[in-house]
């Protein structure tokens, strides 16, 4: 279920703290760390699979369910002018962090609020 040593499971677990901005059962949704953008969030599942190739197929649906609805709030709420979604698998391709997220970074016109 969880892995030692997961600093997602950790931050999911409570013993890390974390700007959480969405939660349910299957998931957690912080806003990361070092953030591309302003509102810059991870769409966390709460069980820990570590990519694309490992993860359930009906949570990688459920997450870009998810994605969708979060991506319409933020929007809304931040008042960006469009978003990435990204996601990251081994460490080639850019994974850092090696239990599977989705990263939502909402995009601005106004370059202060871009990285
Ligand atoms: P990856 O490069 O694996 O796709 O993305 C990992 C992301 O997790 C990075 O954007 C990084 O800033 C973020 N991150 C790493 N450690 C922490 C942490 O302890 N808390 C939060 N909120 N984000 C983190
Ligand atoms: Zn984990």
């Amino acid at each position: 279920m969880r892995q030692a040593d997961c600093i997602f499971c950790k931050i999911i677990a409570g013993e890390i703290p974390s700007n959480t901005i969405y939660e349910d059962d299957t998931f957690k949704v912080i806003l990361d760390a070092s953030p591309a953008s302003k509102g810059h969030a991870l769409i966390l599942p709460k069980k820990h699979y570590a990519d694309i190739y490992d993860i359930d197929e009906e949570v990688a649906g459920k997450a870009m369910k998810l994605a969708k609805k979060l991506a319409g709030h933020m929007t809304e709420v931040l008042g960006c002018d469009g978003f990435n979604i990204l996601q990251n698998n081994h460490e080639v391709a850019g994974q850092t962090v090696f239990h599977f997220h989705m990263h939502l970074i909402p995009r601005y016109q106004n370059a202060e609020n871009n990285d």
